[in-house]
């Protein structure tokens, strides 16, 4: 029976030191593009797309629903889940005009208006 480090249950992370160390120890690397790396999980066989690095940018850590055109899957959404996941809610409204969702934590704003306006990541 085969050891592994972190089994990951989530579909997204931060490119953290102990992910990497996962990504290391439990994936295989399978190809590179200009912005991902294409790595499949020696646990299930998935597919996870990591961004390369870039120190002006968040990397992330994802789980792909397919190989097929994996440089072109759209992340966007599951970037705002793990956003919320991380900074977690307030019951404060957000400011921005018209909308009335509750804010992340330490944001005036909500979710989708902190990451598609501000640019807010994690
Ligand atoms: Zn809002």
């Amino acid at each position: 029976m085969e050891q592994y480090e972190n089994l990951l249950i989530e579909s997204i992370y931060y490119a953290e030191t102990s992910v990497l160390a996962t990504i290391n120890a439990d994936f295989t690397y399978i190809e590179g593009a200009p912005w991902y790396e294409l790595y499949q999980y020696k646990y299930d066989q998935s597919f996870w797309r990591l961004d390369r690095f870039d120190k002006l940018q968040e990397q992330f850590f994802l789980k792909l629903p397919t190989r097929v055109d994996w440089t072109n899957y759209n992340s966007q959404d599951l970037q705002i889940e793990l956003l919320v996941k991380t900074r977690g809610l307030t019951t404060i409204p957000c400011i921005w005009q018209g909308c009335a969702k509750p804010t992340l934590q330490g944001l005036a704003f909500c979710e989708r208006h902190a990451y598609v306006e501000m640019g807010i990541r994690k």
